[in-house]
């Protein structure tokens, strides 16, 4: 199996007060670089603190990038293979109100504005529909979708799709993330539901929304305060000559909760509890990361957390991986910036080993 890179792009959400100052992106296209001064808030201080710049190298640099190239560029080829059976995860990290739903459902204003995981289901499930209606008579070429999509809520597990099912919502009792070999990491529990068309696969989509864990938060409302991952499975069947064999993929597209860090934000009570069960998985998650770029290192603690295992292959196994690193290009947030640059340029050494997942019928 051939290595590839996981693909980190930079997506600078619009606002009136860019910080240009601050954030230079370089004319290259991948290059940004960050002019920070502690303590400038103080005037008195300004000439005493040392202004420091950073530099980081990323795939590429989306600013003022509509949500249909965004997807051409950065996204359709991990949809495509998908199609011919290799894994894919698209996801997006960033602070609070920096643009990760807007990246990954889109806004519900205009269908221009749709994201990631509807444009996904369209492409994906369109190109079976093909197949669903005209089984080759000669190859019994037939494909299925099935989707699922999970919630992981303080360490928590939650089905967001179980009440489809007739049972209330299904919890990490009877959820556990589970490894076997030919098949890789997958939730044992987790409901399956079977779509033959677009609409079907948006309803689900749509549906598991309503289900989302929202608490209010002083950056931004309906900031999600869990991890949500929305996967498409496909297999594909097929026979020539007495060979029957079956392709099978995940498409995983992954939204994480925010990365900023506790304090900043005022939590208290059950929202503290949220901010620190949110700031311990992601640390989790970078300290998984800092692993796997460290090629030195043997040991990767993928099983610290429920969104490091879940996400196991993604990060460094059979899969194409896509980062989103969502940035809000004010001043006043060039911290949580700061932050998550590190993490967009860690997960720039990361390499992944994607391969057809074939399997021969007995
Ligand atoms: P997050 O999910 O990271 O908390 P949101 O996706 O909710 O952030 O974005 C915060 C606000 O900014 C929303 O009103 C969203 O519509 C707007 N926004 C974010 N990114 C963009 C963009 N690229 N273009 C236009 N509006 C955006």
């Amino acid at each position: 199996a051939h290595s590839s890179r996981v693909g980190v792009f930079v997506r600078i959400r619009p606002t009136a007060h860019f910080s240009q100052d601050l954030i230079e992106c370089l004319p290259d296209g991948q290059t940004v670089n960050i002019h920070h001064r502690k303590d400038s808030r103080k005037p008195q201080d300004l000439r005493k603190s040392q202004l420091n710049s950073w530099s980081f190298r990323v795939a590429g640099i989306l600013q003022d990038v509509s949500q249909e190239e965004l997807y051409t560029r950065v996204c359709r080829r991990v949809v495509l293979g998908a199609l011919e059976g290799y894994n894919g995860t698209l996801m997006c990290f960033g602070q609070t109100g920096a643009g990760k739903t807007y990246t990954m459902t889109g806004s519900t204003e205009s269908y221009k504005q749709r994201g990631i995981i509807p444009r996904a289901i369209q492409e994906a499930i369109a190109s079976c529909e093909k197949v669903f209606q005209e089984v080759d008579k000669r190859t019994e070429h037939a494909v299925s979708v099935h989707l699922s999509y999970l919630e992981i809520y303080n360490e928590t597990l939650v089905d967001l799709l179980s009440s489809l099912q007739g049972s209330p919502q299904l919890s990490s009792r009877s959820m556990v993330v589970v490894e076997e070999p030919g098949r890789g990491v997958f939730i044992r529990g987790l409901s399956l539901h079977p779509v033959h068309s677009v609409e079907e696969a948006l309803n689900l989509l749509f549906e598991g929304e309503m289900n989302r864990i929202i608490g209010s938060h002083p950056l931004n409302r309906n900031s999600s305060r869990s991890h949500c991952i929305f996967t498409l499975h496909i297999e594909s069947r097929s026979r020539t000559l007495s060979v029957a064999k079956y392709v099978t993929s995940k498409l995983n597209l992954v939204d994480l909760a925010g990365s900023e860090r506790l304090g900043k934000t005022g939590s208290e009570g059950q929202m503290f509890k949220e901010a620190m069960y949110i700031n311990k998985s992601l640390s989790f998650l970078e300290q998984a990361i800092l692993a796997l770029a460290d090629r030195r290192r043997d040991h990767v603690p993928f099983r610290q957390s429920k969104l490091t295992h879940a996400l196991k292959d993604s990060l460094g196994g059979n899969c194409n991986t896509v980062l989103v690193a969502n940035i809000y290009g004010e001043a006043a947030q060039i911290e949580e910036t700061l932050s998550t640059l590190r993490f967009a340029s860690r997960m720039m050494c990361i390499r992944t080993n994607p391969a057809v997942n074939e399997h021969i019928d007995p």
